[in-house]
């Protein structure tokens, strides 16, 4: 079933009911080439992309819920390339291209609007930072421009710009940078995987892996076990748990992350705009409620809803920056499990257990990242070797120190990440 514009306007004026569902829902079979545990954003895509660039279809989704039931459906969907480090920009950068053209490659319309994300700066040595960082993403061939406090006053005329102790002295814009509709994402990967061929299997919660002499050989599952030659586990908030199974012990902390919506709005907020001093993030959804977040809550935990101090401080931090959202009402919050690696980058990477592979760590920031990734651990388990855009992301580097990506510069500290 491909979506066209004639099709809706022929859907439209025969009642809808030509519509079939997006995806086969069939019964797990007895064995696998592959089997990808966890029907996330990250999962979809690197199911999709391991049938569509190297044929190999033979591929089991394994989800303990529902298909993007997890953080792909609880994001803030912003979606941007504008990291510096070596070994994260060129990862973002990729990902991004991918964005720009994905509705075209799944037929499916993911919603991205490249609105633009601007990072205010607070100091003169952060707008430093941020001339240095522009550069670096624009010798890489991504956009970015230097605002200056001018030009952010003129753009964002609603913003507290002489906030005595946060006084703005411009920001970083990124053009191509913007929003995506989450679920879309999760729903447009799982409908291209399964026209490939693959099996998306729900309500099927990974219990146990099997391995026998140093090599993967299967899962067993709530739904009865099963057999494959590899495996990747693709689980974001569950990445310790689930690799536990596997006799592994992952450098990963998982902490809760919150957001927050209000009533809906007229349009009010042109672009994403990150608060960076004070912890704020914030967007306008199509349906016109602000959506923002901030912080992580500071302790580990496995709850998937918030607390009310980090509501609290997130509040503050949107007063400091626009007091004119004391107005807005907020109309729910809701909370993800986010699985911070000790230099906040991710990991795809072989396990040192053959035939199974590992795709966590994706700290607050893994949305922007669902293409890449998926592009990623698909070409790392057809081929063997890492794809160039993510050669970075070693499981090692934790080990031997070498290679880490602190993109924050704060050391590590998982939950400072
Ligand atoms: C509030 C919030 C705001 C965020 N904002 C942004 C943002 O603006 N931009 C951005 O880039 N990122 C953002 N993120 C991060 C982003 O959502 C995540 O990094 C990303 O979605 C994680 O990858 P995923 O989509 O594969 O995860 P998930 O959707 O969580 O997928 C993992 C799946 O694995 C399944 N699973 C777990 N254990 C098992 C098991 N044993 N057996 C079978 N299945 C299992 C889970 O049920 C789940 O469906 C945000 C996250 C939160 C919570």
């Amino acid at each position: 079933m491909r979506f066209s514009a004639l099709r809706i306007l022929k859907e439209g004026l025969t009642g809808n009911a030509g519509w079939g569902p997006h995806w086969r829902s069939p019964e797990p079979k007895r064995e696998y080439d592959v089997i990808i545990i966890g029907g996330g954003g990250h999962g979809l895509s690197t199911a999709y992309y391991l049938a569509k660039n190297h044929g190999i279809t033979n591929v089991a989704v394994l989800e303990r819920g529902y298909l993007g039931g997890g953080n792909v459906g609880r994001n803030t969907t912003i979606v941007r390339a504008n990291y510096f480090l070596e070994g994260n920009s060129q990862f973002y950068s990729h990902s991004l291209k991918l964005w720009e053209g994905l509705e075209q490659d799944l037929n499916y319309n993911v919603m991205l609007s490249q609105r633009g994300q601007l990072m205010l700066c607070h100091s003169d040595g952060q707008r430093d930072a941020y001339a240095r960082r522009g550069n670096a993403i624009v010798n890489q061939g991504d956009d970015a421009e230097l605002w200056s406090a001018e030009k952010v006053r003129e753009e964002i005329p609603y913003l507290d710009f002489d906030n005595t102790r946060f006084p703005i002295y411009g920001g970083l814009m990124q053009r191509r940078a913007g929003s995506a509709r989450h679920d879309a994402v999760a729903w447009g990967y799982a409908r291209g995987a399964s026209d490939r061929g693959v099996d998306l299997i729900q309500q099927c919660e990974v219990t146990g892996i099997d391995i026998e002499n140093g090599r993967v050989t299967g899962v067993q599952t709530t739904r009865g076990p099963i057999r494959a030659g590899k495996v990747a586990q693709v689980v974001a908030g569950r990445s310790s748990q689930v690799a536990a199974m596997a006799g592994m012990r992952l450098p990963i902390e998982s902490t809760v992350l919150q957001a927050f919506v209000t009533e809906g709005l007229k349009p009010c907020i042109d672009h994403v705009i990150s608060f960076g001093m004070g912890h704020f993030y914030i967007s306008q959804s199509d349906k016109g409620g602000l959506v923002f977040g901030g912080d992580i809550d500071f302790y580990a935990s496995y709850a998937q809803r918030g607390n009310l101090p980090m509501k609290e401080h997130v509040m503050e931090a949107a007063m400091t920056l626009m007091p004119v959202i004391g107005k807005a009402r907020v109309l729910r919050s809701w909370g993800g499990i986010m699985d911070m690696t000790p230099d906040g980058s991710p990991i795809i990477d072989h396990s040192g257990i053959e035939g199974y592979y590992i795709n966590a760590g994706w700290c607050y920031g893994g949305f922007k990242a669902v293409p890449g990734s998926g592009y990623a651990l698909a070409h790392l388990m057809a081929t063997g070797q890492p794809h160039d855009s993510a050669a970075a992301f070693r499981l090692d580097r934790f080990r031997t120190g070498r290679g880490l990506m602190d993109e924050e510069g704060t050391g590590a500290q998982h939950n400072l990440h």
